[in-house]
């Protein structure tokens, strides 16, 4: 069984990304996961801090564990943007395979300062864990949104080689054009994120050069138009996430499943529809990640 140090080792050899999606509950991660496997692709499996508070931390480490081991599949988890050290010390104790330590809402030198100290933390807990750290600002909300968020603002090379080098971390989430949650436009089909292909690439090229950091995620990937996708992986995106789009696949499947069935009490004969839409956009998201057509 490969390490996720392997995994993400190897997706970058090869120019592809591993997919990263969130779960709240049983339904969302049975149609990823099962949309996976069909396609044999590795598999992280995210949980935000609201996520985890809901699902249980030590829960969703022993869920991930037992699919591993059932499966003998190459799934992990990562603790999805941990905003205190309190939190990302939990999810280390807890066996989390990544997390994500994100104070980009700080400046870059209190980012840099807060991450180099949770690094420090986790590493002295288990070396095995991948941690991530976040630079610029892509909003913070994996929801259906009006306007996009103020303040949105792009990562440079010469900051994401300040902060890989300070910090010491394994992957790196810059601000490239991405951003958390979905315009109304996106929802509808008529606008999609646009994001800066140059700039993954000349990021990627400098910190590989500069520092030991060598691998980067696209967070907030719902709604980037397909062949974005591709090509981010290819200049460099070793994972990148996608949320929102499961999170309203999965609101679309429960009304679907309570008007479909109106009697209906048994919650695993009212998920079906959630499972399958979130099934369908996991597999169309990882062959674009991985160049499959
Ligand atoms: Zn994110």
């Amino acid at each position: 069984m490969k390490s996720l140090r392997e995994v993400l080792a190897d997706a970058d050899s090869r120019h592809v990304a591993i997919g990263h999606f969130n779960i709240s509950e049983l339904a969302a991660f049975n149609g990823i996961f099962a949309a996976a496997r069909e396609l044999q692709l590795p598999l992280l499996i995210g949980v935000s801090e609201g996520e985890r508070e809901f699902i249980g931390v030590r829960t969703a480490a022993a869920i991930i564990k037992s699919m591993r081991e059932e499966y003998d599949y190459p799934i992990f988890l990562n603790a999805d943007h941990t905003h205190s050290l309190e939190k990302a010390v939990e999810a280390a104790k807890a066996g989390f395979d990544e997390i994500i330590f994100d104070n980009s809402s700080l400046s870059l030198g209190e980012d840099i300062k807060n991450t180099k100290e949770a690094v420090a933390a986790i590493r002295a807990i288990d070396p095995n864990i991948v941690i991530e750290g976040e630079i610029g600002y892509i909003g913070a909300n994996s929801e259906v949104m009006d306007a996009a968020p103020e303040g949105i603002a792009l990562s440079t090379p010469e900051d994401a080689v300040r902060f890989c080098a300070e910090t010491g971390v394994d992957v790196l989430a810059p601000a490239v054009g991405n951003m958390h949650g979905l315009l109304k436009t996106m929802v509808a089909g008529t606008a999609h994120k646009e994001l800066d292909i140059a700039r993954i690439d000349a990021i990627k090229t400098a910190i590989t050069a500069q520092t030991g950091t060598k691998w980067m995620t696209l967070h907030g990937g719902s709604g980037t138009e397909d062949r974005e996708f591709t090509e981010a992986a290819h200049a460099g995106m070793t994972i990148i996430h996608v949320s929102s789009e499961l999170r309203l696949a999965w609101r679309r499947g429960v009304e679907q499943g309570l008007k479909d069935k109106p009697g209906e009490i048994a919650p695993y004969k009212i998920l079906p529809p959630a499972v399958d839409g979130i099934h369908a956009i996991v597999a169309n998201r990882l062959k674009l990640f991985n160049g499959i057509q």
